[in-house]
């Protein structure tokens, strides 16, 4: 247990060398946490930066009551900054946004309407402001990843979500897991809804991604997917004593 535990919901940010961002991070969410649908907490995850990403991330943290952070000591890659916020959330939502604020905080409350009644509501990029080659680099990506996994998902790469903390923590880590979030989530039947969110043009610090990190890896883990799919192992305990006799297996 740690602090997040006193919040509804702990919202995950993955910082990898985003030093000219942080100044908005901290404006732009603490605008919205005081009227979040949700109580809401920042949790930063620094992901090794080498720029001053982590010392702003300790002044802001310093400053605000509801900011924390935890940092790596090297880089490990988007998908394990997302696992560790996930793992080390203890609201019972987390939500999810990039450093570059190429979403907007405030449709974190268009998301929330919705969770409840679903266990992941995630955003729709509407007129999404990437260049052209890659939004075409993400129309290919996404077109195949959905034919090889089946999963429903219109914008697996928008960077906002909330999503049930006990099912997130069910999701299998592997490199690039953070493009096949609703795929994983099927797996656990998981209710989704996916809502049009506004999209901006990164204006500080630069992407972390390229054709080949964003194309090459993704496709062979689709195969990857296909192969967890059948060995996936979701149980449900229908009864047990873990409470000295309460037939509810601590649950
Ligand atoms: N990021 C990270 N670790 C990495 C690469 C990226 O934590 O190894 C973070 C980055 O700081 C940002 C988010 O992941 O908050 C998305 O990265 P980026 O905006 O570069 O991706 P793009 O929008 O270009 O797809
Ligand atoms: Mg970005």
């Amino acid at each position: 247990m740690n602090k997040t535990s006193e919040y509804e919901l702990t919202i995950i940010v993955p910082v990898y060398n985003e030093a000219d961002n942080m100044a908005q991070i901290e404006k732009r969410l603490g605008a919205f946490l005081p009227h979040s649908l949700k109580r809401a907490c920042v949790l930063m995850v620094d992901d090794g930066s080498t720029d001053d990403s982590l010392s702003l991330m300790r002044g802001i943290c310093s400053r605000n009551r509801d900011f924390y952070h935890i940092s790596f000591s090297r880089n490990n890659g988007l998908s394990a900054a997302m696992k560790a916020g996930i793992d080390f959330a203890c609201s019972e939502w987390v939500g999810y946004i990039d450093a570059d604020l190429q979403t907007d905080p405030e449709d974190f409350n268009l998301l929330l309407a919705k969770a409840g009644e679903y266990d992941m509501v995630t955003g729709i990029r509407a007129n999404r402001k990437d260049s052209g080659f890659k939004k075409l680099q993400s129309k290919i990506a996404n077109g195949f990843r959905r034919k090889m996994t089946g999963d429903v998902m219109k914008d697996t790469g928008c960077p906002l979500k909330v999503i049930r903390t006990s099912m997130a923590r069910k999701v299998p880590i592997f490199t690039g897991m953070h493009r096949f979030l609703g795929a994983l989530l099927m797996l656990q039947d998981a209710r989704i809804e996916q809502i049009p969110v506004r999209h901006y043009p990164r204006v500080a610090g630069v992407s972390k991604f390229s054709l080949s990190n964003r194309l090459v890896g993704p496709f062979m883990d689709c195969f990857a997917y296909r192969w967890m799919r059948t060995r996936y192992i979701d149980y449900k305990v229908s009864s047990g004593d873990l409470n000295g006799g309460n037939d509810n297996a601590g649950k």
